[in-house]
């Protein structure tokens, strides 16, 4: 799968080198390429923000260097382009699913206010949030994208099917897990994990799941 991310601060990308990214990358299971914004701004001073038209507070980022930058990197308009954004489309795991599916995504940072209206309605296919709150740019949002989609490309993960029964992925929280040793701090791992009885187990799963769900996230019961 190919990603390219447009930024002021490609630097910030560095930290998807390390951990399951940085090995799938190595891989060429993923190839992701950041795009610096700045070094397409035309003006002298590679100046890639500017005053909100309307007033207020805060500054807007222009639009030259961003179209330019897109423009240079898909072309042909081959990636589904996404910029990151609280106003957008609210990520869950069913549309992180979707996402794993595309063989090419761009993702848009934007900062400070965010990015001049025009270069979404001409340039972008759909805006995208993480979340109900506000960052201070999209680049986190856009890290959290490519390591949730990483997780669905094939062999990105350690095993198969490590995808199938976590959180989420029936609309539940997963279950409580339990590592060596068996009893810490005099504290015993269920009885019924060290059984041997794959049933009793997979019904265990299943209410502790159905427990934690109604308990942190009721909304996701009603769903
Ligand atoms: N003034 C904007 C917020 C700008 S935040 C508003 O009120 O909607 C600056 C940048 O951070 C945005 O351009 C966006 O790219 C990113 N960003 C902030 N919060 C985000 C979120 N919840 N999801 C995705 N991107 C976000």
């Amino acid at each position: 799968m190919k990603i390219d991310i447009l930024t002021i601060f490609p630097e910030m990308f560095d930290s998807l080198k390390v951990s399951l990214l940085g090995k799938a990358t190595e891989k060429n299971l993923l190839q992701i390429s950041t795009h610096d914004i700045r070094e397409y701004s035309a003006d002298k001073h590679h100046k890639t923000d500017d005053y909100t038209f309307g007033g207020g507070a805060g500054m807007i980022m222009t639009p030259q260097p961003i179209h330019d930058c897109i423009d240079a990197v898909d072309p042909a308009h081959k990636a589904l382009r996404i910029y990151m954004s609280p106003k957008g489309k609210k990520l869950d795991q069913n549309l992180v699913k979707q996402l794993a599916e595309k063989d090419y995504i761009l993702l848009l940072c934007g900062h400070y206010e965010g990015v001049d209206q025009r270069v979404i309605d001409f340039d972008i296919d759909m805006e995208l949030s993480i979340g109900d709150y506000v960052l201070t740019g999209g680049e986190i949002p856009a890290m959290a994208v490519v390591d949730a989609v990483a997780r669905y490309v094939p062999s990105v993960l350690g095993s198969e099917n490590a995808t199938d029964e976590e959180s989420f992925s029936d609309g539940m929280l997963e279950y409580p897990q339990y590592t060596r040793p068996q009893v810490y701090l005099g504290m015993e791992v269920p009885s019924v994990l060290v059984s041997g009885d794959h049933k009793e187990i997979a019904e265990w799963r299943k209410e502790q799941s159905e427990l934690l769900t109604k308990k942190n996230r009721p909304d996701l019961v009603k769903k």
